[in-house]
């Protein structure tokens, strides 16, 4: 029954593992500000973007994610394990966390 016990350990945890994955891997990650200027100016250099300053920075939860450069370019820093997300977070990008996503899309609909 060891055998039996140990399989069951291997399948939960894998499970557990699994739904990390889908779930917890796909949530932003805070940045700090060296990561935010970096990211600025290699946004600048590839784009050509001239904006001499961030337009504004984007938070959730009370860490900054990412940042809107005065261009319209938005950034947010996500782990990116599928390419799927990449998708998501150009309607992703309010600032302002009044903005939920049931008003986002209400407005839409209008
Ligand atoms: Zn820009």
């Amino acid at each position: 029954m060891l055998l039996d016990s140990l399989m069951w350990g291997f399948w939960l945890a894998l499970a557990v593992y699994c739904f990390w994955y889908f779930f917890k891997a796909k949530t932003f990650q805070p940045l700090n500000l060296d990561d935010l200027a970096l990211t600025w100016r290699l946004h600048k250099q590839q784009t050509g973007c001239t904006a001499s300053r961030l337009h504004s920075l984007l938070a959730r939860n009370n860490e900054v994610v990412g940042f809107k450069c005065e261009c319209g370019h938005e950034f947010q820093q996500k782990r990116l394990i599928t390419q799927k997300v990449r998708k998501l977070h150009v309607s992703l990008g309010y600032s302002e966390p009044s903005y939920s996503l049931k008003a986002v899309k209400l407005e839409e609909k209008h």
